[in-house]
């Protein structure tokens, strides 16, 4: 079987008034649906279905120059995929527990996280992704180019913000702080951090 397209979490205007159906129904039934179609044209369907099978065709192209429309395609499928995860209607407001005490250890307290974190979605020149990873049990803010995800660097994502300006501009335009300071006070979904911390 071949890769399929992961249905949203959410209805398609779950995100309003923050991010439009408009621009879901691109982001997810266009863009996201695009990276599944072009890498089902590139290795057929004996590349699999499940999310294993997508993690494994990410890592055994990842570095390969040959190889590189591969990885592209599949790390975006499994970013996006991940993205859609990493918000929820009335999202934002503040994490609990575990990772609570580990962003107020590691950033100083949230409001801090929160400055570094958007510095980090608008310190990406050009199309990438910003993320909260586990490296090594320490919880770092890192900064992806293109597809590139931090699951082929050893790193265990806990959150993702796409930047691509597909994913804000027909909501934002070129504003691309306003929509990364919307996903944090008002998207984010730390429930999603948490458990994925509590499995790292
Ligand atoms: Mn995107």
């Amino acid at each position: 079987m071949a890769f399929e397209l992961p249905a949203l979490p959410y209805a398609q205007d779950a995100l309003e008034p923050h991010i439009t159906a408009n621009t879901l129904s691109f982001h997810h039934g266009k863009h996201h649906n695009a990276y599944v179609t072009n890498l089902n044209n590139m290795l057929g369907d004996a590349a699999g279905n499940s999310e294993a099978d997508l993690i494994k065709v990410m890592n055994d192209s990842a570095g390969d120059a040959s190889k590189a429309g591969i990885f592209n395609n599949s790390a975006q499928i499994w970013n996006h995929t991940f993205y859609w995860h990493s918000m929820k209607p009335n999202g934002g407001g503040a994490p609990t527990g575990d990772l609570a005490a580990k962003i107020d250890a590691t950033f100083g307290s949230l409001d801090k996280f929160k400055e570094e974190f958007k510095a980090a979605c608008i310190g990406q020149f050009g199309s990438g992704w910003a993320w909260l990873v586990v490296e090594g049990g320490d919880l770092k803010i890192v900064k992806t180019l293109n597809a590139d995800c931090p699951l082929v660097h050893g790193q265990t994502p806990l959150m993702t913000c796409d930047v691509w300006e597909h994913a804000y501009y027909l909501d934002f335009q070129n504003r691309r702080p306003d929509y990364a300071q919307t996903f944090l006070d008002s998207l984010v979904n730390w429930d999603f951090a948490a458990a994925n911390l509590a499995k790292a």
